[in-house]
């Protein structure tokens, strides 16, 4: 990945996009498309076709066709094991191509996005096809006379909504288990990040997946969205987004057909800094990239430092010069740890939460504005606001945006008193070198994650899901496939 490369492909005029839907490319049926919005200059990139409730119903029906006769479920293990790692060789084949492409569409700078997008989906598909051939049923331990086998059979047709923040790593975290399990999918990618999934998606019929076995229908979640929500026809909706649109996902289900609804959502985790901590300069340093990478706009992102008071100040003042020392700016550019945020409304929601957050005794001590306006996109100073109580809206109120609140604490059932004081429960750390203060900490913090002395790392091979308003479910390890099977007993007289 060099520089010139990256510039190369960044001054590429990107073709229209449309579905894609049993095997072909599609406009809406009534012809309309929808502007892609660069957040790096505001400029028109392209458009992607904007989807009608009748598009969403035909992707579903092509899926279900797909289903039905067996050309992907019916395959022999071997056979589509094969295919999803062709796809995932030309993902990484394609690696850089995918990463300008979600970076022109989306903002994340381009050193996270190599890693977190092209690079982590071929890893995940990888992953998921080296398992699809070691996924067994079982025997149960039943007496005399009868035997019980527990099949694990795939659902039919998945859903799948995606969001804009990781649409290729959180793509494949719901594609790659779902195929491997022998199901088809129907992928609605978010409004305002959609291109460089769809060019996933084409990728996978280039590597041999049969058509209609994974459809993509671009549009706007409160239509196309919706129109997957209610149908009759989907047997599993998986999706990573806010709460409200979980909600509404809930709704639908229970309108319609039942369908199982697994929900990733949002989170204000907490990041709890104790004064015994192995190397505080470092962890002020990930302290700020564990929130401020991506612009925030992360669902795991420690957005509550919470510091033990003893350290406070000295631990504060470490934690802005390292968000200083941040180069927001240009997703394009190699140099750029802080890209643009993802939309216009979402700048605008992000500042809202500073005015709030002033408003509510918070002190604004880095950061708080747009910046690079004459840019034309959507660039935000990294935020910290000090003493933020833990009622205040920026404690409660997931952001998704560059501000980190901070709040001290005294004691140790303090600091998980405060860390739990939120509806979420999705990730959080702790940073001290006392063993069994780390362990108490992972046992005592209500969340799916917990990292210590670090923050953020992780790989496919253990799960992400939350607690409480943080969804249900799993994405990524073995434990992902549950969602994308059913289990079907066959009690047998012998
Ligand atoms: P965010 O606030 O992160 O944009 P959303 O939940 O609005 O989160 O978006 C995540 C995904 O949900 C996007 O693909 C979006 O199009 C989709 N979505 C939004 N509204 C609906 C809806 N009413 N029904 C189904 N999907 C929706």
């Amino acid at each position: 990945m060099d520089q010139n490369s990256i510039d190369a492909l960044r001054a590429q005029p990107i073709a229209p996009f449309g579905h894609l839907i049993d095997g072909k490319v599609v406009s809406a049926s009534d012809g309309a498309t929808m502007d892609v919005i660069s957040p790096l200059n505001g400029a028109v990139l392209t458009t992607v076709a904007r989807g009608t409730a009748q598009d969403m119903d035909a992707a579903i029906t092509s899926a279900r066709a797909a289903f039905g006769d067996g050309r992907w479920a019916g395959q022999a293990p071997a056979a589509r094991k094969k295919v999803l790692h062709k796809w995932a060789d030309l993902i990484e084949a394609h690696a850089l191509e995918l990463a300008v492409l979600g970076v022109r569409d989306n903002g994340t700078e381009i050193s996270m996005a190599m890693k977190a997008e092209p690079g982590s989906a071929a890893a995940t598909i990888r992953y998921y096809a080296e398992a699809l051939d070691k996924v067994y049923g079982e025997i149960a331990p039943t007496q005399g006379d009868v035997l019980g086998l527990i099949h694990r059979e795939p659902v039919g047709v998945v859903g799948a909504i995606v969001p804009w923040n990781f649409p290729l790593m959180i793509g494949a975290w719901k594609l790659g288990p779902a195929l491997a399990m022998g199901n088809s999918v129907v992928v609605k990618p978010a409004e305002t990040a959609s291109l460089s999934l769809m060019r996933m998606a084409e990728l996978a019929l280039e590597a041999g997946l049969p058509p209609g076995v994974l459809n993509a229908v671009t549009g706007e979640g409160a239509v196309v969205g919706e129109a997957m929500g209610l149908s009759m026809d989907v047997d599993v909706l998986v999706f990573t987004g806010s709460g409200g649109t979980g909600r509404r996902l809930l709704e639908y289900a229970a309108r319609s057909n039942l369908k199982r609804v697994y929900l990733e959502l949002g989170g204000k985790s907490p990041n709890v800094v104790f004064a015994d901590a192995p190397n505080l300069d470092e962890a002020a340093k990930v302290a700020a990239a564990g929130i401020f990478r991506n612009a925030g706009q992360v669902c795991v992102a420690g957005s509550r430092l919470l510091v033990e008071a003893a350290i406070h100040d000295d631990f504060v003042a470490a934690v802005i010069r390292a968000t200083e020392a941040m180069r927001v700016g240009d997703p394009l550019d190699l140099q750029t740890n802080i890209g643009a945020v993802n939309s216009e409304a979402q700048l605008t929601q992000n500042l809202g939460f500073v005015d709030t957050a002033r408003a509510e005794g918070g002190e604004v001590v880095t950061g708080g504005t747009r910046i690079l306006q004459e840019t034309g996109g959507n660039f935000m100073a990294p935020t910290i606001v000090t003493g933020v109580t833990p009622e205040a809206t920026l404690a409660q109120k997931e952001v998704f945006g560059p501000i980190l609140g901070v709040s001290p604490f005294e004691t140790d059932d303090d600091a998980v008193r405060i860390a739990n004081s939120t509806v979420y429960g999705l990730a959080g750390a702790v940073w001290t070198a006392n063993l069994s203060r780390a362990h108490r900490m992972v046992r005592d913090i209500r969340t799916g994650v917990m990292h210590v002395n670090t923050y953020g790392g992780a790989d496919g091979t253990v799960p992400l899901g939350g607690v409480g308003q943080s969804g249900n479910g799993h994405d990524k390890s073995l434990h992902a496939l549950d969602k994308y099977i059913n289990l079907k007993t066959a009690w047998i007289k012998l």
